[in-house]
């Protein structure tokens, strides 16, 4: 693996490569050596030219665990300002001697960009671009599903909200697929593409007729920031139809795990009590998120 891009195209192999790589790092702590130093001398750039919160500490807490350095950029007080274009920051910073850039963007594609552009050597990590992917998220949701349930194969797995937007649902959408699970994407017409059932999932629009048969729910925020109209009548209706609540919770299986990406707005898609509640896997996620990326960050920089 050079870069990770996105989790379309990868085998059931390979995710299960880093999956079971991640396994072995959730709870590893600094200077736990041998594993604590694959990025010993190596640079890691956070290039984040959207918001994150998760995503960019994690992936810089990733590399220092690791014994890597750590370079983070962000647009506001930059050259950008002054007209710097994407391609000339990303390569003033590979000047500087790093060897991977985690790259966060809205342009779907950004990171396939550097990929070709930076020097060979250097690896990119698509820290989610606009509505494409966000191949990291779709690794810690699974890896938070194979931790929790013990399995990925035949499980349901819903996928609730914004689908059209969502580069989560994505990058669930073809990790899922490949290693086994059954998918069904469930949210507002208005918010699920028309054609997204050739993916191979099962497209629903009425979530109380589809959650009974849910093992795991993740529960995708509503991405205002990319809709440009009003693409449903309000939130209120939203949280009526698709918000999960202590009411709905009692169609679901006893045991059904809960997951949502982060950040997530309260009363909108979950309320308080089901999102701190005993089904909820929301900050065991983030857990395994710096797992997932320490075991990325380290298959990409390992040498040969
Ligand atoms: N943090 C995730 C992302 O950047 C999910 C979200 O923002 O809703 O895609």
């Amino acid at each position: 693996m050079t870069h990770l891009l996105g989790l379309e195209g990868l085998s059931a192999a390979e995710l299960s490569a880093i999956l079971d790589d991640a396994g072995r790092y959730v709870g590893v702590g600094y200077g736990d050596a041998p594993k604590g130093d694959a990025l010993k001398g190596k640079v890691v750039a956070n290039l984040f030219y959207e918001p994150s919160t998760r995503t960019r500490l994690s992936f810089g807490l990733a590399a220092r665990r690791l014994g890597g350095d750590v370079v983070d950029f962000s647009p506001g007080g930059s050259s950008t300002a002054k007209g710097e274009t994407f391609i000339d920051t990303a390569k003033n910073i590979e000047a500087m001697g790093v060897d991977a850039v985690v790259v966060r963007h809205s342009s779907p594609g950004a990171p396939h960009v550097l990929a070709r552009h930076l020097k060979p050597h250097v690896r990119v990590v698509n820290a989610g671009d606009g509505p494409h992917e966000h191949p990291t998220q779709g690794l810690l949701d699974i890896l938070t599903v194979r931790r929790r349930l013990g399995r990925v194969a035949g499980l349901t797995v819903g996928l609730v909200g914004d689908i059209a937007h969502s580069r989560v649902a994505r990058s669930n959408i073809h990790g899922l697929l490949t290693l086994g699970a059954k998918v069904l994407v469930c949210g507002p017409p208005t918010l699920v593409p028309p054609d997204v059932a050739r993916l191979g999932v099962e497209v629903a629009h009425d979530l109380d007729a589809v959650l009974p048969r849910c093992d795991v729910l993740n529960l995708l925020r509503i991405q205002f920031e990319r809709q440009r109209t009003g693409l449903f009548p309000s939130v209120r209706e939203y949280q009526l139809l698709f918000g999960m609540n202590g009411e709905r919770m009692r169609l679901a299986k006893p045991d059904v795990l809960l997951l949502a990406p982060g950040p997530i707005n309260r009363g909108v898609e979950v309320t308080p009590e089901v999102a701190d509640g005993p089904n909820s896997a929301i900050l065991d996620q983030v857990a395994n998120g710096l797992a997932v990326r320490m075991a990325v960050l380290a298959r990409l920089c390992r040498p040969g």
